[in-house]
């Protein structure tokens, strides 16, 4: 019997709330008895029952949002990461259930998309009708007890989840996904799991723990092309509170919501995205997996009422958000004590265990139930998906318009052109905000992208894109884009046409993943105006504008002309000027990077050739610029574009100058 080390140390409030539940407690079945002999050894007094106690530590154990990452292995940069991984996380569920033999495993959902392992069971090794999806396989070497529907589930469409769900050999619930033509439930809306446990002095007793699971309902926006027709998806809330009684009817002592959605708010609307706050309200509701916005609880969220970070609280409810791609394990104890025929929480208490990542260590069986998908997938980001005529480098794309930039624009308005069809949307001028990521800075002379002509391979596309970042598009104006730029503009400092000295042309302090390159549209930069905002996009100089002949299609922007940008999740929730001012914000809840590996895979072939959309507006005399990039860039200067090789500098950076002209 497996000793559980949380009991040795019951706390005085524990004793006290459990005595004065006893003692309401008149008679308890004489087989409950303890064996004789044995001391009860809490510091209880003569004559009452509490010897009788019978007290089970239950630990409930979850994932969230894992999107295929099971070996420990990033697909992109094609090798071994351990930051990431099911069989990382295993690690840390097997360290878990020697603690505790009383323990439950769920899964949150977002589970077969994300990588190019998920891609792979699609479209290069079709999952076969009798087949079990590696990622259930996944799950089941490590006996998971259930778990529930995550949006992404849902990209592949519902024939493609059913033929996935069919072999799974634990219940995938959801109960706020319904079929369009009959109502009834799509899937299985709860489970109620008979859970053999042992008490704290070695009695045995079944626990009945109801399970149900909810999807975020936006999955109807996000996978319309789907979905459309043929389910309909209602507040995940409301769904919860519908099935609890029946839950609780069909003999639940304790009640676990895996929540596919976000943490959300104090304030409910229904249909909302983000329920777990509010179902931390729902009375009967015990303990809550949740995920979706890829975060940590215990530890984000302080700004909720009532959040507890100590104990994993929120309005006294446990609730764990155990990040992304099995960074972490969320774990939840609950202390359970009989009273009559039911069982009470006396105690509960919810964390997050991080993965090792110094280690090679993981759980074997995660690996070896997923090697054949494993392997496939490697050969997969390596074999070659298309073509690029030119090379594809960011080594200039602080100065000039730039593939590498462009092939994100290109992809990022292919996708949305498709998705906004048949939308509000549909005809609004479409533009495109990309920023070079890897352009040398603090990461030294090394970090850009670099990509030979000729064959390009999956795992090129972290090249492109280095976040996990998702699609978002933005309605706003003319005046707002405007802003935007100048917002971007910040990345130079203003130039002085009348000294003579070197002058820097990049401002250092400005992060070049805020400088976004927006296209479809045609401006200029004009860096002898000081900037409008600082790099935290304060203003600092009211009437400055460094942004000039902005037009679509060759006419001028209005202000009030209006405009859908595609961006990403990161600066659509970011306070950037005009930014802000957005009378729409779309989530497409779909990775850029997949965005671009699907882009690469429809064309084939690449033109990298930038369109030069933007470039500095001419300057007048003849200011020595200078800037610096790496070193390996002397010999892939741009032809006419005004930039010439000057010197090496330090960490294999080497100065240049630009001639605006
Ligand atoms: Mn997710
Ligand atoms: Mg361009």
């Amino acid at each position: 019997m497996t000793i559980q080390k949380k009991l040795t140390a019951v706390t005085a409030a524990s004793v006290l709330a459990m005595s004065s539940l006893l003692a309401a407690v008149p008679a308890l079945a004489a087989s409950d008895a303890p064996a004789k002999g044995q001391g009860n050894g809490n510091g209880w007094g003569k004559g009452g029952n509490p010897k009788n106690a019978q007290e089970v530590s239950l630990q409930i154990l979850g994932t969230s949002d894992l999107h295929t990452n099971f070996v420990n292995y990033d697909y992109y940069q094609d090798k071994i990461s351990n930051a990431l991984g099911l069989a990382k996380t295993g690690v840390l569920i097997e360290q878990a259930r020697e603690e505790n033999s009383n323990t439950l495993l769920f899964d949150n959902g977002d589970l077969i998309q994300g990588t190019p392992f998920g891609g792979y069971k699609v479209t290069q090794d079709p999952l076969g009708e009798d087949e079990l999806h590696p990622a259930y396989a996944a799950l089941e070497s490590l006996d998971f007890d259930a778990s529930t529907l995550g949006n992404h589930e849902f990209n592949f469409g519902l024939d493609y989840l059913d033929n996935a769900l069919e072999e799974a050999r634990f219940p995938v619930l959801n109960a706020n996904v319904y079929d369009a033509e009959t109502g009834e439930n799509r899937y299985n809306p709860y489970t109620i799991i008979d859970k053999k446990v042992v008490d704290s002095k070695g009695r045995k007793h079944t626990i009945q723990v109801g399970v149900i699971g909810v999807v975020a309902p936006q999955i109807m926006k996000w996978d319309r092309a789907n979905l459309d027709g043929k389910v309909v998806a209602e507040d995940a809330v409301e769904s919860v509170e519908k099935f609890l009684p029946e839950v609780e009817k069909a003999g639940a002592d304790v009640v676990v919501v895996l929540s596919h959605s976000g943490m959300g708010d104090e304030t409910h609307e229904v249909g909302e995205e983000d329920i777990t706050y509010q179902l931390t309200e729902v009375e009967g509701v015990d303990a809550i997996i949740t995920g979706h916005n890829h975060d940590l609880f215990p530890g984000s969220y302080s700004e909720l009422a009532n959040v507890d970070q100590e104990n994993g609280l929120i309005n006294g409810t446990p609730v764990v958000m155990p990040g992304k791609f099995g960074s972490h394990l969320g774990v939840i104890d609950l202390t359970l004590v009989k009273k009559g025929n039911e069982w009470d929480i006396s105690n509960e208490k919810a964390e997050l265990r991080a993965i090792d990542s110094t280690t090679d260590e993981v759980a074997e069986q995660v690996v070896e139930a997923v090697k054949e998908t494993h392997e496939g997938t490697i050969e997969y980001v390596r074999s070659p998906v298309g073509e690029t005529t030119a090379p594809i480098n960011s080594y200039f794309s602080l100065v000039k318009d730039d593939p590498s930039i462009q092939i994100v624009n290109n992809a990022q308005s292919w996708y949305v052109d498709q998705k906004r069809k048949n939308t509000a949307n549909e005809d609004l001028p479409l533009l495109s905000a990309a920023a070079p990521f890897k352009a040398g800075g603090r990461n030294g002379g090394d970090y850009y992208t670099n990509i030979a002509t000729g064959q390009i391979a999956i795992k090129n596309v972290a090249d492109l894109y280095v976040f996990d970042n998702t699609v978002f598009a933005l309605k706003l104006t003319g005046a707002d884009l405007k802003e935007w730029l100048e917002m971007s503009a910040g990345q130079f400092l203003q130039v002085n046409t009348a000294a003579t000295g070197e002058q820097q042309l990049i401002n250092p302090e400005f992060r070049t993943y805020n400088f976004d390159v927006i296209d479809g549209v045609t401006y200029e930069i004009d860096i002898t105006q000081p900037a409008k905002y600082d790099a935290d996009g304060n203003t600092v100089n009211e009437t400055a504008s460094r942004i000039k002949n902005l037009s679509y299609q060759g006419t001028a922007v209005a202000a009030d002309q209006e405009f859908l940008v595609v961006t990403n999740n990161y600066r659509a929730s970011g306070n950037f000027p005009g930014v802000r001012n957005a009378t729409e914000t779309i989530d497409y809840a779909y990775e850029n990077r997949q965005v671009i590996q699907d882009y690469m895979e429809e064309v084939g072939t690449i033109d990298p050739s930038a369109d030069n959309n933007w470039s500095f507006t001419q300057i007048t005399g003849d200011p020595n610029l200078v800037f610096e990039t790496s070193a390996a860039a002397q010999n892939l200067i741009p032809a006419d574009s005004g930039i010439s090789y000057l010197e090496a500098a330090a960490n294999g950076f080497a100065k240049y100058g630009l001639a605006i002209k």
